[in-house]
């Protein structure tokens, strides 16, 4: 599968995408769009923002494309081994689920925007950027190479996935500007980039960063990829926002100007991001394996995915001695204070409202209805753990 990016025209925030899938052995394809994507449990329609579409075969002939459903095309394909679909899709939306492009920035979430081929989602697929001159590459995907002439080779603004799956868990910005610092923390080679009107305290950075990744590879005893990537988009207004991908994490911060409140901000999400490396994406509700980016895949344990992670997030920057014990009690606090004041009276239980975010979950929804998966999960999980440590201390005697 090689899915060609380009952007003619930056200030439309138009992507330009040329899907083309080669070996086809059938009268039809059928093309799907993911209708949601992994870290936020809601339908997100991505469609909505194809402008133009259209497929094309290897001699230039159209092909004729009907719409299936909202997101999923059929493709008569007229005895033809490759197909293209060429389409256009806006990307003007700065958060850590979306697409962004215009000048200065390529910022790509590959979920919003490329298609796979039902019974094809496990093929490699091969991605070309056509980027402008200058521009770096943040990424967790590898770059793309082949042998020449015996000689490994490998191309600048191509790069490759395993399969679909990985394709679209790799968020990825480009920019002339991208700042990074790399630290090691055991065999783990770990990038902090960094894409905003911002001058890092680098020093500081890697100091921290390498402290927490060694408490939770510590504690979980492995890690399970080679390399991890810390993808900082930050922007001049209020914003928190992160998300958890396979080797790489998503996070937009905001405003830029805030000191060191941005700074724990900056901690407090990566601590919590680089535990979802185990929790969610390795450790996985039965549910959600493998994935169906075409509707709903219900679970009722997303508080055990964000309420242990955001525990946890806080407990390792304490361990690490990132955070000291005042500042640990005090996001206790904060848990404490957002489940009693907003939802001390909600009918929900925590499994239900895990359900329930397919509904309405990332809404503000009615009043003395649902409970967060964040905030009361982590707070079970503070109970959870508390009663396991006292249940050990009374065995140990
Ligand atoms: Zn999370």
């Amino acid at each position: 599968m090689h899915y060609q990016i380009s952007v003619t025209d930056p200030d439309s925030h138009l992507l330009s995408i040329i899907y083309t899938i080669p070996d086809i052995v059938s009268n039809y394809i059928e093309v799907q769009l993911p209708a949601w994507r992994p870290g936020r449990y809601e339908i997100q329609n991505f469609a909505k923002n194809i402008q133009f579409i259209e497929a094309i075969s290897r001699s230039g002939q159209k092909l004729l494309l009907t719409k299936l459903t909202k997101d999923r095309w059929r493709v008569e394909t007229e005895g033809e081994s490759e197909v293209q679909i060429r389409y256009s899709y806006y990307s003007a939306v700065q958060n850590a689920g979306t697409s962004y492009v215009d000048n200065e920035l390529w910022y790509l979430n590959f979920i919003n925007f490329c298609m796979y081929t039902e019974g094809r989602i496990n093929d490699p697929c091969i991605v070309k950027l056509d980027l402008p001159e200058g521009f770096d590459i943040a990424c967790g995907l590898s770059p793309f190479w082949e042998i020449v002439n015996n000689i490994p080779t490998v191309y600048g603004g191509i790069l490759a996935a395993g399969n679909f799956y990985e394709l679209v868990d790799s968020p990825l910005l480009a920019s002339a500007n991208l700042q990074k610092c790399e630290y090691k923390a055991g065999r783990i080679s770990f990038t902090v980039w960094i894409q905003g009107n911002l001058l890092p305290d680098w020093k500081r950075i890697e100091n921290d960063f390498q402290r927490f990744s060694e408490e939770q590879i510590a504690t979980m005893r492995e890690f399970p990829e080679s390399n991890y990537h810390f993808l900082n988009l930050i922007l001049p207004t209020a914003y928190y926002h992160g998300v958890e991908h396979r080797n790489s994490t998503m996070i937009v911060l905001g405003p830029d100007d805030e000191g060191e409140g941005l700074y724990t901000d900056l901690l407090g999400v990566s601590s919590h991001e680089l535990f979802h490396a185990w929790n969610i994406i390795r450790i996985r509700p039965k549910e959600l394996l493998p994935y169906d980016f075409t509707k709903e895949n219900y679970f009722r344990t997303c508080f055990v995915a964000e309420g242990c992670t955001t525990y946890y997030g806080d407990l390792f920057l304490k361990r690490a001695g990132i955070f000291d014990e005042e500042a640990y009690i005090k996001e206790l606090q904060v848990y404490m204070k957002r489940h009693f004041e907003s939802s001390a009276a909600s009918t929900q239980s925590l499994t239900d409202s895990s359900f329930d975010l397919w509904l309405d979950g990332y809404e503000k929804g009615i009043p003395n209805r649902k409970v967060s998966v964040y905030q009361k999960g982590a707070l079970v999980s503070l109970i959870l753990d508390l009663y396991i440590r006292k249940k050990q201390t009374i065995s140990s005697h």
